[in-house]
C-alpha cells in the first residue's frame, strides 16, 4: 500500500462456501484465532510473489479453506514487473446468496520484495483476518452472494508506481468488470495492515463516501471510535482498481505502525507488534457490517 493519490488496475472461478446447517450455531470471529493464523502465515517466512513461500502459503491457505467447507476458484495470471514476468494467483471464496448481488471483503498475502521482511501487519494480517472471517462465515445462510478474496502482487516489486503495485486487484477488477460480478456488487471492502496492537483506522478518503459513513458509524455503535480516526487522508490500496471500476470500494487500513511508522516495510514488522484485540475489532466491524449491506437493496 502506498500513501499517495492517483491510479488505475484481472481472473477467477467460483463455489459453495457455506451450505452447511443453517442451524449450527452462529459462531464469533476471534481475535485470538486471527493472529493464530496470522502467525502461520508469517511461518512461511518472507512471501513475495512468485516466491517458493508465496507458493506455500496459497496452498496453506487453499486447504484452511477447504477445511471450512469452502470450495475456491483461482486467479491465475502473469504480471509483468519491472524485475521480468512474475506468476501471481489471487484466492477467491465464494459464499453463495439468492438476491443476485454481493459484497466483497478483500486483502492481500504477499509480502514486499526485500531483505529480512516478514510481514506479520502488512500482508499477514490481512491473511489472517481473512481466513478468521471465512472459518466464522462457513454454514451461515446469505442474502447476497459474499466473496473472501485473498489477493496476490498488492506490493510494488520495486519502488510503488500505478504500474508497479496492486496486481492482484487489478486483474480480479477486471475479470470481473469483463465477467459481470463488479456489476452486483454492492460493496468491496479491503483490509490491509489491521493487526498493529496500537491501532488507528486511516478515513481513507478516496473511498466510498456512504461506505465510510455506514462503516464509521458501525465503529462508534461498537465503541471504537477512538481507533476509527476522522482525519481523511489517502492512501493508495487493493480497493482503488475497483473504485476506478465504478464499485463502491473502502480501504481500512492503520498507516501509523510503530513510531513514525517505523515498522512499516522494515524488518521490524513482526508478531510481537500484533495484538488479538485488533483483529477482534476489525472482526466485529465487518461482521456487523456485512448484514447491513445485505439489507439493502
Ligand atoms: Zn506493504
Amino acid at each position: 500500500m502506498n500513501f499517495r493519490r492517483t491510479l488505475t488496475a484481472l481472473a477467477a472461478v467460483s463455489f459453495l462456501c457455506g451450505s452447511l446447517s443453517a442451524q449450527t450455531a452462529a459462531k464469533t470471529f476471534s481475535g485470538a484465532s486471527a493472529l493464530n493464523f496470522t502467525a502461520k502465515a508469517v511461518a512461511f517466512g518472507m512471501r513475495p510473489s512468485g516466491s517458493a513461500a508465496n507458493t506455500k502459503q496459497r496452498a496453506w491457505i487453499h486447504s484452511e479453506l477447504a477445511s471450512f467447507g469452502c470450495e475456491v476458484s483461482t486467479d491465475s495470471f502473469t504480471a509483468q514487473t519491472p524485475d521480468g514476468p512474475v506468476a501471481m494467483e489471487n484466492i477467491i471464496a465464494k459464499f453463495p446468496g439468492k438476491s443476485g448481488r454481493a459484497i466483497a471483503i478483500t486483502g492481500h498475502f504477499d509480502t514486499k520484495k526485500m531483505a529480512g521482511f516478514l510481514g506479520a501487519n502488512d500482508g499477514g494480517s490481512s491473511t489472517g483476518t481473512l481466513l478468521e472471517l471465512a472459518r466464522v462465515l462457513a454454514g451461515r445462510p446469505r442474502v447476497d452472494d459474499l466473496y473472501i478474496v485473498f489477493f496476490d502482487g498488492e506490493e510494488a516489486v520495486r519502488d510503488w508506481t500505478a504500474t508497479d503495485s496492486v496486481y492482484g486487484s487489478r486483474h480480479l477488477a477486471k475479470k470481473w468488470t469483463a465477467d459481470g460480478t463488479n456489476r452486483k456488487l454492492k460493496a468491496l471492502i479491503n483490509v490491509d495492515m489491521t493487526g498493529d496492537k496500537d491501532l488507528d483506522i486511516v478515513d481513507e478518503y478516496s473511498s466510498a463516501a456512504s461506505l465510510r459513513n455506514l462503516v464509521w458509524d458501525n465503529a462508534d455503535a461498537l465503541g471504537y471510535a477512538s481507533i476509527f480516526l476522522r482525519q481523511p487522508s489517502a492512501v493508495e490500496d487493493d480497493h482503488l482498481p475497483f473504485l476506478e471500476a465504478g464499485v463502491r470500494a473502502l480501504d481500512l487500513i492503520d498507516f501509523n505502525y510503530g513510531p513514525n511508522n517505523a515498522y512499516w516495510h522494515t524488518p521490524q514488522d513482526t508478531m510481537d507488534k500484533l495484538g488479538a484485540h485488533s483483529f477482534e475489532v476489525i472482526g466485529n466491524v465487518l461482521m456487523r457490517v456485512i448484514p447491513q449491506l445485505e439489507a439493502e437493496k
